[in-house]
């Protein structure tokens, strides 16, 4: 049996129909680049989070990147957020100029410990971004209020997050502004690139489409100085087709994750948690493994698609070595990376699937537990 991490086959098998239609309509209207589709689908999108606008962006990225600077972020500033996350939240805040300043993370959630994140803010600090990690909301409401005090922004990372909820809220529309990324293996996955910033501040979203837009609104506008971060048109319509679906998505990926639970809940393995407090979107189901290297290097061999999220934490990279950090200085989010593990996800697995991945688990742990009997023992 071969199970990958994500099938975006599968799921294109459910609407292809629907996609093939809305691909149709792109080019006949030959709208590729923003146009009616994009406009109708950040209507959709923030309707759906109840965030006031959304700026269709080419990427996840960018969206970070792009919003950081309309708050006017750059060199000399600092942005608080965690090590424990992809590199794309680093790297938007590195390219701004300002220094990213991590906070390590909670060991239950992988989420920013809110409790160390008063220590983190310097007078430098203009921002906070926490990330969503997995799908699982960060703990907002003390984010919100540590940054109302400080006179803080707060950016929601909200790209492994389409449709979770935190108080019973959609994650998007809790903050200054928020991210996501429509890279096809996420919830709400494009057919390609791309990804939007929500926010309920109708200057920020102006100036959101200048600066993906070249500077200005219109055609060879260009009031300040912008870039190319557009989000496709056929993408957009992708976008709209597929988002009606993406609650009954989640609750697939649910169901998967009750029934990952319970077949290794004797396993000897750390099963994923949620606080009470919030819907996690669940976009990964990550396990907490011993032997996790040797086990994830024996789940690929038998055909399972099984990966880790993320070997390095953002603290050590190379491309990071400047920000001065050590081996020691997040001892959570270090602990962690060492043993996370990501096992086969998506809403079209089958409960054969998951059965088989956790029985291929299992039969590997109790193999690495059998008390060695050496040949010697044996024969006396
Ligand atoms: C995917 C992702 C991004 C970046 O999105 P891209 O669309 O790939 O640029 C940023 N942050 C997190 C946490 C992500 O998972």
């Amino acid at each position: 049996m071969k199970i990958p991490l994500v099938d975006l086959k599968a799921q294109y098998e459910s609407i292809k129909d629907e996609i093939q239609a809305a691909v149709a309509r792109v080019l006949e209207t030959s709208q590729f680049i923003l146009g009616r589709e994009v406009e109708d689908f950040e209507e959709a999108f923030a309707r759906y989070s109840n965030a006031r606008y959304a700026v269709g962006v080419n990427s996840g990225t960018s969206a970070v990147y792009l919003t950081l600077l309309a708050l006017g972020v750059g060199p000399g500033d600092e942005v608080v957020t965690v090590s424990h996350t992809f590199i794309a939240t680093v790297e938007a805040i590195s390219w701004t100029g300002a220094k990213p300043v991590f906070v390590d993370i909670e060991e239950r959630t992988y989420n920013i410990d809110v409790r160390q994140i008063e220590a983190a803010v310097t007078p430098k600090t203009k921002v906070i971004i926490p990330v969503h990690l997995y799908g699982h909301p960060a703990d907002m409401d003390p984010i919100l209020e540590i940054a109302k005090r400080r006179n803080l922004f707060v950016i929601e990372d909200a790209c492994q997050a389409h449709g979770a909820l935190y108080k019973g809220k959609k994650v998007g529309g809790l903050a200054t502004a928020a991210c996501f990324s429509f890279y096809p293996g996420k919830n709400l996955g494009a057919y390609g690139e791309g990804g939007a910033v929500l926010t309920n501040d109708e200057a920020l979203a102006t100036q959101l489409r200048k600066l993906r837009n070249h500077g200005g609104l219109g055609k060879y506008s260009h009031e300040i100085l912008g870039m190319n971060a557009r989000l496709e048109g056929i993408q957009g319509a992708i976008l709209k087709t597929k988002l009606p679906y993406l609650d009954r998505w989640n609750e697939l990926r649910r169901r998967h994750v009750e029934e990952y639970n319970s077949f290794l809940s004797e396993a000897g393995v750390g099963l994923p948690d949620e606080a009470p407090e919030v819907r996690s979107a669940f976009h990964l189901y990550v396990i907490r493994a011993p032997y996790r290297d040797e086990l994830n290097a024996y789940l690929n061999e038998q055909g399972i698609g099984s990966i880790v999220h993320y070997p390095a934490p953002n603290h050590l990279l190379e491309c990071f070595k400047n920000l001065g950090y050590k081996r020691g200085d997040l001892p959570v989010t270090e602990k962690v990376s060492k043993e996370v593990l990501s096992l086969p996800l998506y809403p079209e697995l089958t409960l054969e699937q998951i059965r088989f991945v956790s029985e291929t688990i299992q039969s590997f742990l109790k193999e690495k537990s059998r008390p060695r009997s050496p040949a010697k023992t044996a024969l006396s």
